[in-house]
């Protein structure tokens, strides 16, 4: 079956190829936005991830037809109240630049004590169906997973790998060390994408079946 992952990043579909991969998965063919026919995409407005996740399936269901996955991320400080939350990406006030997002969130933090430094890493994965395919594979048509990433913001960057917030977010599972300073394949094993991703496994072999049934 032909799943479209809604969102032109080679990386997040990459991504997912390989959690079906180790989950051993097959019949499941990941194609991206650049493979199918273009259409005109709603602004992501939403107040939260989920609201955000579900504007880009809702898009991808009714214009392609197929099962779409969509996520939305972003970075949630304790010490902000939980923000930037859905502005993670336009923290700074334009949108994607990851250095002037970085020194901004430093900046307000740069008072906070280390033990008032927490964070997390949210990741929400939205898997949408078609009507007609939901109710023949028994599933709801809009299938949420949500994954997060405990840790730490760090006093300076550190590392140069990863992108976003990554070198100044310190993992608990690694301490001392930012996500920028970790191999990917770490970030893949840990990552509030990866676990939000594995709950849409079962989901997939679910839909995989279905057709070869
Ligand atoms: P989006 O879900 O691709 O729109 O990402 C939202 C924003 O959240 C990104 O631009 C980053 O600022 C931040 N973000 C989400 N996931 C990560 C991550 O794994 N590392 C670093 N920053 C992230």
């Amino acid at each position: 079956m032909r799943v479209l992952v809604a969102s032109r990043n080679e990386k997040k579909l990459k991504e997912l190829n390989r959690v079906l991969d180790n989950a051993g998965v097959t019949g499941i063919e990941l194609v991206s936005l650049r493979d199918v026919a273009e259409y005109p995409e709603t602004p992501e407005t939403g107040a939260d991830f989920v609201d955000n996740a579900r504007i880009k399936t809702a898009d991808g269901v009714r214009h392609s037809g197929l099962v779409t996955i969509a996520d939305d991320s972003g970075i949630s400080v304790d010490e902000l109240r939980g923000m930037p939350g859905v502005l993670s990406a336009r923290w700074s006030g334009v949108h994607g630049d990851d250095a002037a997002n970085n020194r901004l969130l430093l900046g307000q933090l740069s008072d906070t004590p280390d033990e008032r430094r927490g964070a997390h890493y949210v990741s929400v994965c939205v898997m949408e169906l078609p009507q007609e395919i939901a109710v023949a594979a028994g599933m709801d048509t809009v299938n949420v997973a949500e994954g997060r990433w405990e840790g730490r913001i760090a006093r300076e960057e550190q590392g140069v790998g990863g992108f976003g917030y990554d070198p100044l977010f310190l993992p608990d599972e690694e301490p001392g060390k930012s996500v920028a300073q970790l191999s990917a394949e770490r970030k893949d094993e840990l990552s509030h994408r990866g676990k939000a991703l594995a709950k849409l496994v079962p989901l997939l072999e679910r839909l995989s079946r279905l057709e070869t049934a």
